[in-house]
C-alpha cells in the first residue's frame, strides 16, 4: 500500500506572517493522517521558521528547488546541504516553471535529484507536457524520457523514496485538469517506465502524484485512480480550509 502524498506549492505566495498564521491554524487540526503525508512546499525564506511551527505535528516542509552542489560561490543559490541543515525533509525538483523560465533541463534535474538524496531530503520531481506536445499524441514519450533522465544513476532504494509528480503543463494555474482517467493514464505510463529500468519492487513502491489545477472538487475522482498516489497542489494550497480539503481526501 502506497501512502498517499498531499503537497502544496505555495510557489512565490504568502508573506511570512501569512505563512506561520498557516501553519499555526493547520497543525491545530485533528485529521487522520494514518494514510496520508501533508507536506507545505514554502518560499526558501519562510523554511526555518515553518518548520519550527510545525516541529512534532503531522506537516512536513519542503523547499521548491536547491542546488545540485553542496557549497560554493553560486549567487542567490540554495543548497541541499542548507535546508536539511534547516530541517527540510522534501524539495521539488524541475517544476515546469523552472524548466521553462529558469533553464531546468533534464541533467540538472538529475544532478538535484542526487544531491537531493546526498543530504536526506525525499525530492519530488516534476515531468509533465505541454499543450503542443499533448495534442501531437507525445505526451507519454515526453514524460517517459523526463522520468528516465531524472532517475538515471539513482539506486533502486532511492527511486523507491522519490516522488514524481505528474504536471501536464497546461492544466498549471489553468483551471484545466486532465480527466482522472488521463492523468491516471499517464501516471501508470510513468511507472511502467520505473518497473522498466528498476523492477517491480521499485515500480510499485514509488509514489506518483498528478498536478495541475487540482481542488477540493476534483481531487476524489483523482486519488481513486489506482496509479494516482497523491497530488502536487498551487493555488488550491493556499488558504487552509481547501488544504485541509486536499488532506481529508486523501485520508
Ligand atoms: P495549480 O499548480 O494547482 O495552481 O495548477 C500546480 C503546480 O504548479 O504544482
Amino acid at each position: 500500500m502506497r501512502k498517499q502524498v498531499i503537497a502544496g506549492n505555495w510557489k512565490m505566495y504568502k508573506t511570512l506572517s501569512e505563512a506561520k498564521q498557516f501553519a499555526s491554524e493547520l497543525k491545530a487540526k485533528q485529521l487522520d493522517t494514518t494514510n496520508v503525508e501533508a507536506v507545505i512546499c514554502a518560499p526558501a525564506l519562510f523554511l526555518e521558521s515553518l518548520v519550527n511551527e510545525t516541529k512534532g505535528s503531522f506537516i512536513s516542509i519542503g523547499a521548491q528547488n536547491m542546488h545540485e552542489e553542496k557549497e560554493g560561490a553560486f549567487t542567490g543559490e540554495v543548497s541541499g546541504q542548507q535546508l536539511q541543515d534547516l530541517g527540510v525533509s522534501y524539495v521539488v525538483i524541475g517544476h515546469s516553471e523552472r524548466r521553462q523560465y529558469f533553464n531546468e533541463t533534464d541533467e540538472s534535474v538529475n544532478k538535484k535529484a542526487k544531491a537531493a538524496f546526498e543530504n536526506n531530503l525525499t525530492p519530488i520531481i516534476c515531468v509533465g507536457e505541454s499543450l503542443e506536445q499533448r495534442e501531437s499524441n507525445e505526451t507519454e514519450s515526453i514524460v517517459s524520457a523526463q522520468t528516465t533522465a531524472a532517475l538515471e544513476g539513482l539506486s533502486e532504494e532511492q527511486v523507491k523514496n522519490t516522488i514524481i509528480a505528474y504536471e501536464p503543463i497546461w492544466a498549471i494555474g489553468t483551471g484545466k485538469t486532465a480527466t482522472a482517467d488521463d492523468a491516471n493514464d499517464v501516471c501508470r505510463s510513468i511507472r511502467e517506465t520505473i518497473l522498466d529500468g528498476f523492477g517491480e519492487e521499485v515500480a510499485s513502491a514509488v509514489r506518483i502524484q498528478y498536478g495541475g489545477s487540482v481542488k477540493p472538487e476534483n481531487i476524489e475522482e483523482l486519488l481513486s485512480k489506482e496509479d494516482i498516489d497523491g497530488a502536487l497542489v498551487g493555488g488550491a494550497s493556499l488558504q487552509v480550509d481547501s488544504f485541509v480539503k486536499l488532506l481529508e481526501a486523501g485520508a
